[in-house]
């Protein structure tokens, strides 16, 4: 049990206050910590201690740098507060509620009564959360080598930050400030409340209904996991169906999934108000004709980010902004040459795993003049429904538009032997490959474990190695990977033409 008993300040969202989330205070945001005497002068100076900033100080104190690392809220970012961490722990509850409701289809009988427990899942998550926070605790980076300051950080000069009163003078800066969740414009919707993904992991108690709106990554995995443990759930969206940018045929997969678990879908929605009554809040959408107004008892935002530039002071130090965040060129530098970014303030793709390896990239660019690129890395991602879905490269739209010329193989889950045995047929891998060759363009998967998946076909595209690779290597039988290297025995069989089917035949019949 960890003693402290001090709350932290107002800005850090560790609700309910309670001994997980102390524990995670004391390692993200201790309320005693005392900020170090500045060095005279940094290698690097990182603001924000997300992803990005971790990789970014870690990676560069490692390498003998002095770096100086700033954070004004919790260390750990979006991933391990209001993110990935605790969204996955809830979809993993979520998952063990599934298995037991359909338990009965692999012959067994769940114990009558079984019921999801939300407030024991919603601790195991705090506690889940507070032990993987040591990874990023102040404690530990300070070990490390690194200089951590607790405040809001801002340029003040041509080569100082200004943190809690005091000043940092650096060769090289990082911009890692992320970014947060903002609502969009609906009417009435900040006068009747609702919650972000900074609020949803604060609940206690369960709504019995909720209003999702955003039928994107976000609100698809929270719509989901929300509608099994016994919400009812509708999930309001303005274009067609979910996940809009993922393949069809895929995301459509992931539908008959969420309409399975009862969730209400209300995509094509427009003329979208938010009103409270009674304590009620009301949704009202017109969708495919209908008018609809439900009333929900919460209301969670699952759509919209916008970069954290407020405060930093960017103008006055040359660091130009766009609507997506802060402006860089492909080796992550900023309009100020000794000004970097990484990770969400920078990236269109909004991934833990691309703040990660953005920071590898400006380590190499700001400190050794490195020439890595952000256009260089090839960027998979993976939505955590139950299927999930997994994507890399090229979409069929993709090549479309770029004229690109690919020819698509499809291998369903129902003929792989392994998912007929797990009851886990609903799913697929698409591969893309550059028409006339094996070459890996791009690639989607839905499977339960679809980003497990996925890697595999990830390391080929990323080294080069085509599909007729895959097929000539041993996966074990059975598994649902097996469909990657089925793919490849499909690919393999268009290259048998009428000639060498020819030649083969009368090779046979002389050697009968
Ligand atoms: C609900 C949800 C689920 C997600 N799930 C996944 C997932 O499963 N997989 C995945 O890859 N990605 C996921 N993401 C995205 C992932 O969380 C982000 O891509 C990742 O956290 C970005 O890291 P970052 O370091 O760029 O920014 P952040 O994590 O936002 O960190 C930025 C930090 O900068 C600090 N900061 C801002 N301004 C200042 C300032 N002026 N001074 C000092 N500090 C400052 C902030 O307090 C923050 O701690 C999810 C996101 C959400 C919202």
């Amino acid at each position: 049990m960890v003693q402290v008993t001090e709350r932290p300040p107002a800005s850090v969202v560790v609700q309910p206050w309670n001994e997980h989330n102390q524990a995670l205070a004391h390692n993200v945001h201790p309320s005693d910590w005392v900020n170090p005497a500045p060095a005279d002068r940094y290698n690097l100076v990182v603001i924000g201690g997300g992803t990005a900033g971790l990789v970014t100080a870690v990676g560069a104190a490692g390498l003998g740098a002095k770096v100086a690392l700033v954070e004004r809220d919790l260390m750990g970012g979006d991933c391990l507060n209001t993110g990935c961490v605790p969204s996955k722990a809830l979809i993993r509850a979520a998952r063990a509620w599934a298995d037991v409701r359909d338990a009965e289809e692999y012959g067994v009988e769940a114990p009558p009564g079984s019921k999801v427990n939300f407030p024991a899942v919603m601790e195991r998550m705090r506690r889940l959360r507070a032990g993987i926070s040591t990874n990023d605790s102040v404690w530990r980076f300070r070990e490390l080598g690194v200089d951590v300051f607790l405040g809001e950080g801002r340029f003040s000069g041509s080569d100082t930050v200004e943190v809690a009163g005091k000043t940092l003078r650096y060769k090289k800066a990082v911009i890692a400030t992320g970014a947060r969740a903002a609502a969009p414009p609906i009417p009435g919707l900040a006068e009747a409340g609702y919650l972000t993904n900074e609020t949803v992991f604060s609940l206690t108690e369960l709504p019995r209904r909720l209003g999702v709106i955003g039928a994107g990554p976000i609100g698809c995995e929270l719509a989901q996991a929300f509608a099994r443990f016994g919400s009812q759930v509708y999930l309001v969206e303005a274009l067609h169906g979910i996940l809009p940018n993922e393949d069809r045929d895929a995301a459509q997969i992931v539908l008959q999934s969420l309409l399975r678990d009862g969730i209400m879908l209300l995509c094509c929605g427009s003329d979208l108000k938010v009103s409270k009554e009674e304590g009620d809040k009301r949704l009202t959408v017109d969708s495919h004709g209908q008018h609809y107004d439900i009333p929900v008892d919460e209301i969670l935002v699952g759509v919209g980010r916008r970069p954290n530039v407020e405060g930093l002071d960017l103008d006055a130090v040359g660091v130009a902004v766009e609507k997506t965040g802060v402006k860089v060129n492909d080796r992550l530098q900023t309009t100020n040459p000794r000004i970097y970014a990484a990770g969400d303030i920078c990236s269109p793709y909004k991934f833990t795993h691309t703040a990660d390896f953005q920071a590898r990239i400006v380590i190499q660019n700001a400190l050794f003049f490195g020439r890595a690129k952000a256009s260089a890395l090839t960027i998979p991602w993976c939505t955590y429904t139950d299927p999930e879905i997994a994507h890399v490269g090229l979409y069929e739209r993709d090549a479309k538009t770029r004229g690109i010329r690919i020819k698509t193989f499809v291998q369903e889950l129902k003929d792989v032997d392994r998912a007929i045995l797990d009851g886990e047929t609903e799913g697929l891998v698409k591969v893309h490959l550059q028409e006339g060759t094996d070459k890996i363009l791009g690639a989607t998967v839905v499977a339960r474990h679809a980003g497990e998946m996925l890697p595999e076909l990830t390391l080929a595209m990323t080294h080069g190695l085509g599909l007729g690779k895959i097929a000539s290597t041993i996966h074990p039988y059975p598994t649902q990977a097996e469909a990657i290297r089925k793919l490849g025995d499909a690919y393999n069989r268009t290259r048998l033409t009428p000639f060498v089917k020819g030649l083969f035949h009368r090779w046979l019949a002389w050697t009968r």
